[in-house]
This record gives structure tokens, sequence and C-alpha cells, in this order.
């Protein structure tokens, strides 16, 4: 009987011992393909010796030293490396154990640099919809995902929400991309009007959506819009690249693609590929200007901050990323990758969509592919496809059930970065078959 409390108490759940590449190995000899890196964490596969070299090194140097007394060289080194690559106008790094801390720390940046310019009326979150920005209570209040916040609410701060950019749910029959576009950013700028601009501190958004919707990237112009209301309000622009980030999409940054640049980014996931827990916040200048001409500190803080091993370990899985071109297998396989979902689920009578970027691919289950029906949330059968998976060896992300009244079930599709063209093709029958039994 196991003392720990899992997620899910009554689930049985094999031992992960070992893990090699794309394949994880469990205590009973099974071996599955990894095809979702957990979720969307390991970039780069597992047991890469270049990194746990990097470890070893690093836990034989320093393991720990707190922030109040010394910086360190692994967290110097990655603040530099994702400085030299971010996006324009971003100047610091701030690192920290997680995406729900990087998500946490972002909003109290956002609240501080309008306490720092004299405009301490903004306070209010704006963020979308069917997104999830994590499980602590900013990051959950920020999120749209009623199933996790619901009872929490008396919990979590006031935040407003409006629809994301989803064009399989939301766009109109005949309406074109650049006209949805400006209609779902134009949310954004009633609900500006209608809280007062003075009053807005942040608009968060993840570029391309995860969890809770299955790699919804937005139409085109979206996040340009996006943008230039924020500029026009003077609102800062959270992007929260958490899952979607650090070259999932085949470039470093997903909102790379949208052609814009945040205030304020957050990572995690990907950054560590899984070897340690870390996340960061990168900010531009601008925030940090703030705070350098003003309090001369950030209000904020964790034990474990600029962590020397989980730095390390980023830093090491970012080097092979870099050094072994990576990014352009992302790009290659994720070409590949789309093209066989197409071909297996194109027809499929219970497969609405199959939409995303990259390696980050979402397949959406629906009863009825005509009318767009979801299952009945009751059967949980994103739950039963993962089963099914797991079943053929094969670890596929499942999320969804209907939210908000909304969407229906969806599966993750996030290899590893190393993956090759004979393994997509297995990870695809496999999950035909999966989806075939689950519907
Ligand atoms: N933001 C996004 C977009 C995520 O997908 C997640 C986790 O899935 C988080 C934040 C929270 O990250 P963590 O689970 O590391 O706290």
């Amino acid at each position: 009987m196991t003392r720990i409390l899992h997620r899910q108490i009554h689930a049985k759940l094999p031992t992960a011992r070992g893990g090699q590449g794309v394949h994880l190995f469990d205590t009973d000899g099974r071996s599955y393909i990894d095809a979702s890196g957990g979720a969307a964490v390991s970039c780069l596969g597992h047991g890469h010796p270049d990194v746990t070299a990097a470890l070893h090194a690093q836990a034989d140097r320093l393991a720990y030293a707190h922030t109040s007394f010394f910086t360190n060289e692994p967290a110097e080194a990655l603040a530099e490396r994702l400085i030299a690559s971010a996006p324009e106008g971003i100047s610091h790094a701030y690192f920290v154990s997680g995406g729900s801390e990087a998500i946490e720390a972002a909003l109290k940046m956002a609240r501080q640099y309008f306490v720092e310019t004299g405009q301490a009326g903004r306070r209010n979150i704006i963020a979308r919809r069917q997104s999830y920005h994590g499980n602590t209570l900013g990051a959950l209040a920020t999120g749209g995902n009623e199933m996790r916040r619901t009872q929490f609410r008396p919990l979590l701060i006031e935040t407003h929400h409006i629809d994301p950019c989803f064009a399989y749910r939301f766009q109109e029959a005949g309406e074109t991309d650049e006209r949805y576009a400006a209609r779902a950013a134009q949310a954004l700028e009633d609900k500006v009007r209608e809280l007062g601009p003075e009053t807005v501190m942040a608009f968060v958004a993840e570029p391309v959506v995860g969890a809770t919707a299955g790699a919804v990237p937005s139409v085109a112009d979206y996040f340009q819009r996006i943008r230039a209301i924020c500029d026009r309000y003077g609102i800062i622009l959270v992007l929260d690249e958490v899952m979607c980030g650090m070259g999932r999409t085949g470039t470093l940054h997903a909102s790379a693609q949208d052609g814009i640049a945040p205030d304020l980014m957050t990572i995690a996931k990907g950054l560590g590929g899984g070897y340690q827990p870390i996340g960061a916040v990168l900010l531009s200048q601008r925030i940090f200007d703030a705070f350098a001409n003003g309090s001369g500190l950030f209000q904020h803080g964790h034990t474990y901050i600029c962590h020397p091993m989980a730095c390390a370990a980023a830093l090491a899985v970012q080097e092979v990323i870099a050094r072994d071109n990576l990014l352009a297998n992302v790009k290659t396989m994720g070409a590949h990758l789309s093209r066989r979902l197409g071909e297996r689920f194109g027809n499929h009578p219970h497969v609405g969509d199959i939409r995303g970027r990259g390696l980050f691919m979402g397949v959406e289950l629906v009863e009825d592919r005509s009318t767009k029906a979801p299952f009945e949330a009751e059967l949980k059968l994103h739950a039963r496809v993962k089963r099914e998976a797991m079943a053929r060896g094969l670890l596929v992300y499942p999320g969804g059930g209907t939210i908000d009244g909304v969407h229906g079930d969806h599966v993750l599709i996030a290899p590893p970065f190393i993956i090759d063209a004979a393994t997509v093709d297995t990870v695809v029958e496999r999950l035909g078959e999966a989806i075939d039994a689950a519907t």
C-alpha cells in the first residue's frame, strides 16, 4: 500500500524505474513510448548522458547556496543564455522551481511595476477561458479551467476571463481568419473598457493553449492585435509559455511565430526537460528599470530560487538542444506527425480536430463529428484513451471533458525532440488503436 497521496487516490499506478531516449520502463518490465513527455516536459528524452554528467559535476561542486548570500555560476550562465535568445526588450531572468511559481512571480512583477510607477490602481488581471496557468492560488485564479477552480473559488482573487482564440470552437462559418482574429481580440478591448483601463494590470495568455484545450494555436494576427491593445492601454502582456515554449513548437519561443514580444514571459517544463524542477520569468528592461530605479528590490522570493542543480540541468538541456540542432528535428518530425495524424484520423468519426505546431499536437475527440458535439463528460473519454494507449505501451496526455460547457476531450502529443520518423509512425498507429478501442 502506498503512503503517497497520489492525485487519483484509487488509481493503480505502475512504478517507473528507468528511462532511455523516448522510452520509459516500469518495474514489471513494460516499456512505453513517452509521446507526451509527461505533460510536455521531457523535451530531450530520458537519461541523456550530457545532462546527467552536468548534474553529477554540479552536485560535486555546489548543490545549494541561498540567494540572499550568493549568486551562483550555473544560474548566471543560464540567465545569459536565455537573455541572448530572448524576444526583443527582454533583459533579465528570474528562476523558480516550476510553472505555477513562475506565474505567481509574474503577477507580482506586474503589480509591483504599477506600484513603482505610481499607478497603484492597476490590479485587475484579464485572462482567457479554457486556459491553464497552474495550481497555486494566484495561478488558479488566473486560469480558466472551471473544473479545477470550483471548490477553491472562495480562496481565489477576482480575475476576469474572455474567450480564447479557438478556431475549431468559436470561428463562425464563413468568417475569415482576419475577421475572427479581430473579433476575438476585440473581446480584450471590450473587457478593458468595461473594467476601466486605469484598473487593468495584466493580460495573461498561452500562445498555444496546452492542457485545457489541447495544443490550440491562435489564428494569424490575433496576438498582434492583442499586443496593440495592451500597448494602447498600458497593460502588461504576460505570455505563458510554460508548456508551449522552449522549442516545443519548432521555434524557441512559441510567440515568435505570432510575431510579438511580451513584457513578461513564463517558461518551465522544457527549460529543464524534467531533469530538475525549474521555471523562470523573463522580464523586460522596462519592468526591470522600474524596480531598479524605484525600491531597488523585487518584493518576492522562495528558498529554491536560482537553485544551482536546477540551473545546471537546464543549462545542459539547452546546450544539447542547440548543439544538436534539435529544433530542426522538431520542425521536420512535427510536420511528419501532423501528416500521419491527418492520414489516420482525417476521416475518423470521433476525431473532430487535429491541430498544433511543431511537436505539440492535439487530437480532439467528439461524439459527433458533424455537430462537434463532445462526448458526455461522465464518460471521461480522454482518460479512457490514456488507459487504452498505456495498455499498448504509449503515453499521451489526456485533457478536457466538458469545460465551461464548451469543448470535448482531447489528447496531447508532445514527444521528445529527438524522436525519429519510425517512432512517430508507431505513436500514431498505437494511438489509432487506443482511440478505436475507447470510442
Ligand atoms: N502554465 C501552463 C501553460 C501550464 O501548462 C502549466 C502546467 O501544466 C503551468 C503553468 C503550471 O506549471 P507547474 O505544473 O510546473 O506548476
